[in-house]
């Protein structure tokens, strides 16, 4: 567990920060007591925490721009932060360095039902954009389980994906355009109101950037009609690799559901209790798998998913039939995470990417991993995208088993670049990943990385330290990406 450093400033450049930021933006803005930063050590990788010097809540784009400059001027780091939801440290604060909050930056700008699309303020709330939309009948697709408190600001900076993103596509997807501030406080536009825009896809390069690359003040999203009918299957499989194999088995027919998700005994088992959603907590794996669109259309499809779970081995098949026990079936898969909590004090939720036909392969190997650990996992995952998530159970009260999680977490993530996949799908770098870039990318990749990072912040003050690491660190971490069976810079000392 990372010691939380109190202060790891000094007064005097404390208040030269506060005195500056104070010039610029209204009272009460400006946060430094602990008591008052208190609640910024951390996001939702809640083992890793820092107190951050000054936190900055600017209320305007203009407020943002005079911020950016202050912190530029006097060379102090920033880490902008949405609502904190984040999995992977990006929002963790730097000790001698300013958070700044988009809180105060929560209004819907304009919501244009005819373009269907809607403009809105970064700290608005990812849930809120679908609310606002649904008296027009439309809704913004990218659903990630945190929506009732993740910002757009957030998910526009992690690339943030969701339950329906299989069918619908990411937040990289889904938005059109944003305006973000630099670090020399210029304000730019990336993207446009059509489906393409002039020069180089900046946008695409944005989305993503974690914090690393500007401060995003304003998103234009896309909206999309609400469908006329949804429902969603939950089909049982009394073996692993069944369940795995019927996912790849769904999609090689040709059908790209809403939704299709899995969770393991352990999560069910986990889940049932808290929600109450009706899973069988006898079969080792569920999958949850959704099909919207018109009536018909959905009845037709539905019928075709189910023949399709049948022939895979389905031990049981259950189809909602109304609305409300739709909202049931997927209760207990968006309350995973929290459910967690029931069975184990602390759980540390990875995050990678395989292709879909080595399921099954890699939650055998997990299983292996947890004799090896001596840790629990549940996988509860968005399977139809091959999206992972195991959530290791630990007990941080109990010395030495936090290590042990960490050392799972990253053995799973090595696994998934081994079976040809990546080490996030959708929660980010940050802090918590950084190592496992270096067993992901090579040393050109990663220059490439800090080479477009350093285009837009040449003094590297956005959210230095995360998501790229450097040639030392990947020496330190002595897992360093081997092409072609040779070790880069095998001069450099490893430990
Ligand atoms: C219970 C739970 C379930 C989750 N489920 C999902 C899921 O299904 N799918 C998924 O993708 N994620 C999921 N997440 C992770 C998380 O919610 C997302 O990554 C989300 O996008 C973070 O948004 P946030 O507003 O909380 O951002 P924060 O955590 O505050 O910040 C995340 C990153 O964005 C940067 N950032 C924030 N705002 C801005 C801005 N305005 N400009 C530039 N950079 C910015 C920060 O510096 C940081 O690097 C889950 C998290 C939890 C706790």
């Amino acid at each position: 567990m990372n010691a939380l450093t109190e202060a790891a400033f000094s007064p005097a450049r404390q208040r030269e920060v506060v005195d500056a930021l104070r010039a610029v933006l209204p009272a009460g803005s400006v946060l430094f007591d602990a008591e008052d930063t208190r609640p910024y050590e951390c996001d939702g990788l809640a083992a890793f925490r820092q107190l951050p010097m000054v936190v900055a809540l600017p209320a305007s784009e203009d407020q943002v721009v005079a911020a950016l400059k202050v912190c530029r001027d006097l060379k102090v780091p920033i880490v902008p932060r949405g609502a904190g939801t984040g999995l992977s440290g990006g929002a963790m604060p730097i000790a001698e360095g300013v958070v700044l909050s988009t809180a105060k930056l929560s209004r819907i700008l304009k919501m244009d039902p005819y373009s269907r699309t809607a403009i809105v303020q970064p700290g608005v709330r990812n849930l809120a954009i679908s609310e606002a939309a649904n008296v027009h009948k439309l809704y913004y697709a990218p659903d990630p389980s945190s929506q009732i408190a993740c910002t757009i600001g957030g998910n526009v900076a992690e690339n943030s994906g969701g339950v329906h993103c299989l069918k619908y596509g990411l937040t990289v997807h889904n938005v059109l355009k944003i305006r973000m501030v630099t670090i020399e406080g210029e304000v730019v536009e990336l993207g446009g109101e059509a489906l393409d825009a002039p020069g180089l896809d900046l946008l695409a390069a944005f989305i993503g950037s974690e914090g690393m690359l500007g401060v995003v003040t304003e998103v234009t999203v896309r909206l999309i009609p609400k469908p006329q009918q949804a429902r969603v299957i939950m089909a049982s499989f009394d073996d692993v690799v069944k369940g795995g194999n019927a996912v790849a088995n769904i999609i090689a027919a040709g059908i790209i559901p809403a939704g299709l998700e899995m969770m393991d005994k352990t999560s069910s088992r986990m889940v049932e209790p808290f929600v109450h959603a009706g899973y069988d907590t006898d079969a080792e794996a569920i999958l949850l798998c959704e099909s919207d669109g018109l009536p018909d259309e959905v009845d037709e499809e539905i019928e075709r998913m189910t023949e399709v779970f049948r022939a895979s081995g389905a031990t049981a098949i259950a189809v909602s039939t109304n609305e409300a026990e739709r909202l049931k079936f997927w209760s207990g898969r968006k309350n995973a995470f929290p459910a967690a909590g029931r069975i184990s004090p602390d759980y540390y939720c990875m995050d990678g990417t395989i292709p879909r036909k080595n399921l099954a392969r890699v939650l055998l190997a997990i299983a292996e991993m947890e004799k090896k650990y001596g840790l629990r996992c549940a996988n509860v995952f968005h399977a139809g995208d091959g999206n992972l998530h195991p959530l290791i159970l630990f007990d941080a009260n109990t010395p030495g088993e936090f290590h042990r999680a960490e050392q799972f977490g990253a053995e799973i993530l090595e696994f998934c670049v081994e079976m040809g996949g990546t080490i996030t799908g959708e929660h980010g770098v940050g802090m918590e990943k950084i190592n496992s870039m270096c067993v992901q990318f090579s040393r050109a990749e990663l220059d490439a990385f800090l080479a477009l990072k350093s285009a837009f912040d040449p003094l590297s003050l956005l959210n230095p330290d995360k998501a790229i690491p450097t040639l030392r660190r990947c020496a330190e971490y002595g897992r360093m990406h081997v092409r072609a069976g040779k070790l880069p810079f095998a001069d450099l000392p490893r430990f």
